[in-house]
């Protein structure tokens, strides 16, 4: 019998995980894979899931080894029959309503850095519910925001394409809260990177299986979890740190937010002239598409909807062609509760999605285990 079982080892399995570890407290891991939706190319040079990395994160950063800079001067637009790049003269006009948008974005980033540094001892859903400006944009739709702020036409031309790239729908539909958090790397330095994951698994290494969940069971006082391999194993205290779809079979299931699909490619190939050979190409909502040359000479193709590969390339040789399916749950104010049901305890991305802050979710969720074995 084990003491305690943690499901999943993205990035919220393992930030419970170091937490219990460094509380000298016994686990084991049982999962599909290492990183989730950190995912690399089978020759760990592209991410196909999460892409960036910004400086100020604290609990991730150490882990991650630092390929390039990511830079806003390497992006290129497209809107219909118009190609643009960033710093274009037509970027003047939007520069009042530019302003106004970088002081919102200060502010709300003293919010948001002041959560993050009590999200290990509290829950996102206390936090934000008790911070006036968090709690009203947690729960405002973007579009009235944007609205409100005369900030349309700069959406238009310019941040609906990045944002179109960093969470794969329409902007005005999201939070008000994850719009200003994904425009972040406007204030600070982001990063490509490449997941240390040895390194981030040190220690505990030997109490990683890998196998799926089928089944779990809760039998009074522990837990019996069947896999897909045909084994079952024990616990008195489960962890679920997985996608909330995969919870939400393997236990009762809560309200969730609705959830967003995204397909790409990784390919070898020739771009078209009208596209950047080099850097990215962001594209109109309607367009649904987000391209990126990578480092080693490769593409990234991102899109909704009709796959257009030929429209785009003009020869091009598939490495990789997969969906995210969801990619995040982004649609809807819904909390998780964490702690759902005696001795089940969740670590997720679903109330602040990133890295970073599933990795600090995953430890808070070791603290309520933590918190549990001593009552
Ligand atoms: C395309 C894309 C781009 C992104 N870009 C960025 C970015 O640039 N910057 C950023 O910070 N974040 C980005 N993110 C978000 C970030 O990747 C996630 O928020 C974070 O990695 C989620 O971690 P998680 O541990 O909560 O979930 P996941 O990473 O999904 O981990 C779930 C774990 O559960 C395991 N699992 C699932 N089912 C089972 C089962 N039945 N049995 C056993 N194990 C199971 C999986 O193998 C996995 O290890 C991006 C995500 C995507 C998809």
């Amino acid at each position: 019998m084990e003491e305690i079982i943690i499901i999943g080892a993205g990035m919220s399995g393992l930030g419970c995980a170091r937490h219990l570890y460094k509380n000298k407290k016994k686990f084991k891991i049982i999962t599909e894979d290492i990183g989730g939706r950190v995912r690399t190319s089978p020759d760990g040079e592209v991410n196909y899931g999460a892409y960036y990395i910004t400086a100020d994160c604290k609990n991730v950063l150490p882990y991650a080894e630092i390929t390039g800079k990511m830079r806003f001067s390497h992006s290129h637009l497209h809107k219909g029959n118009e190609h643009y790049h960033v710093f274009s003269p037509r970027l003047l006009k939007h520069i009042p309503a530019g302003l106004r948008l970088i002081k919102d974005l200060i502010i709300f980033r003293r919010h948001l850095l002041k959560l993050r540094r009590r999200s290990i001892e509290f829950s996102r859903e206390e936090l934000i519910e008790a911070d006036p400006l968090l709690k009203k944009y947690y729960h405002q739709k973007a579009g009235k925001y944007i609205k409100k702020r005369g900030l349309e036409k700069l959406n238009k031309e310019y941040l609906e394409e990045f944002l179109w790239a960093s969470f794969f729908i329409d902007p005005r539909k999201v939070s008000t809260a994850l719009f200003l958090g994904s425009l972040q790397p406007l204030l600070v330095s982001s990063y490509t990177f490449k997941m240390k994951f040895n390194e981030m698994i040190k220690g505990f290494e030997n109490s990683i299986f890998y196998d799926s969940i089928i089944k779990i069971k809760s039998e009074g006082n522990h837990f019996t979890l069947k896999t897909k391999s045909g084994r079952s194993y024990n616990c008195k205290k489960l962890v679920l740190a997985t996608p909330m779809k995969i919870t939400n079979k393997l236990i009762k299931p809560q309200k969730i937010k609705g959830e967003i699909n995204v397909y790409y490619y990784h390919l070898r190939g020739e771009i078209k002239k009208t596209y950047d050979k080099k850097w990215y190409n962001f594209f109109s909502i309607k367009e649904a598409t987000a391209i990126s040359c990578e480092r080693d000479g490769t593409y990234l193709y991102f899109y909704n909807g009709k796959d257009k590969i030929k429209k785009y390339f003009k020869k091009y040789e598939v490495i990789t062609h997969d969906t995210w399916k969801p990619a995040f749950y982004f649609i809807g104010d819904e909390y998780v509760k964490l702690n759902p049901e005696k001795n089940i305890f969740l670590a997720t991305d679903h109330d602040v999605p990133g890295m970073e802050d599933a990795y600090i979710n995953g430890m808070h969720t070791a603290k309520l285990v933590l918190n549990s074995m001593r009552n």
